[in-house]
């Protein structure tokens, strides 16, 4: 049957795949890997006969051949690589980072397989945020704190009105914002456009390189946030920011992460 099988990878700690992956992952034939997948995943679950399609920025391979094949793919191409592999009746795995369905594009993957009607399976995974809560032992919800949480993208910040920008600081949801580290500047303006936001008991965390031996994590109050943006290098990518009062557990538990990976130099540096 022609199928193409939607694989989450999780956010970067390879341990955090699903059972159910790896057994697709074992076999697979053709495999399409997006960045921000760790290669420990590729290096470690993929069935070594397959043949493997990078289709994004991927720049830290440790495999000389795998590098050969690096390039960077448009969504046109990429779907037409899936298709042109699942019509041929090949095992076609679509590996992507965190979970599949959490900003991944995967809307224009499943319409290219309508159109052919080539079926296929997702299997979920670990969105960032999940990944990153569990990691700084910062919870996304707790009674007193949040009763709700939201994943919301800030690809581009500018697409976002002024009353948007209002609720988020009104709201008690806990907020994760992705795809926002290179404007974090450019947010915080507009969080505080109203200067009695200022006053908020809300904190932000970012985290850098969640779930993996890199990962790090800053704190700050909003008003504090700009200067500290200022003095830190810039942060490095893939990061995320965790916005809302249930930040404050984190200073409060001090909860760390210690790395039990005994050689860093099997994961990659986004
Ligand atoms: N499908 C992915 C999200 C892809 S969008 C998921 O479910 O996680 C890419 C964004 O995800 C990045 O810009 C960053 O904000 C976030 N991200 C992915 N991996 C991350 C990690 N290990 N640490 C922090 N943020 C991460």
């Amino acid at each position: 049957m022609k199928k193409v099988i939607f694989i989450s990878a999780g956010p970067g700690d390879p341990d955090l795949i699903t059972i159910k992956a790896i057994n697709h992952l074992k076999k697979s034939e053709v495999v399409l890997v997006d960045r921000l997948v760790s290669p420990e995943i590729v290096n470690k679950y993929l069935n070594p006969r397959r043949k493997i399609i990078y289709v994004g920025k991927y720049n830290d391979m440790h495999n000389k051949k795998e590098k050969k094949s690096f390039f960077t793919h448009t969504q046109k191409s990429i779907n037409h690589l899936m298709v042109y592999h699942a019509l041929k009746g090949r095992y076609v795995v679509r590996l992507k980072g965190g979970d599949v369905s959490i900003f991944s594009n995967i809307m224009d993957e499943l319409m290219e397989l309508k159109k052919y009607d080539i079926s296929y399976e997702i299997i979920p995974g670990v969105t960032a945020a999940i990944g990153a809560s569990a990691y700084t032992g910062i919870p996304l919800t707790a009674r007193g704190y949040a009763s709700s949480v939201r994943f919301v993208t800030l690809h581009n910040p500018n697409s976002i009105d002024k009353n948007q920008w209002n609720e988020f600081m009104e709201t008690k949801d806990t907020l994760v914002f992705y795809m926002c580290v290179h404007k974090l500047y450019h947010i915080m303006d507009k969080l505080m456009m109203n200067k009695r936001n200022l006053y908020t008991d809300k904190l932000i965390a970012i985290v850098e390189q969640a779930t993996t031996p890199m990962q790090k994590v800053y704190t700050s109050t909003l008003y504090n946030f700009k200067d500290m943006i200022k003095k830190e290098k810039k942060f490095l990518s893939p990061s995320l920011v965790i916005f809302g009062k249930i930040v404050n557990l984190y200073s409060y538990f001090k909860w760390n992460y210690r790395s039990n990976f005994l050689d860093k130099k099997n994961y990659f540096i986004y």
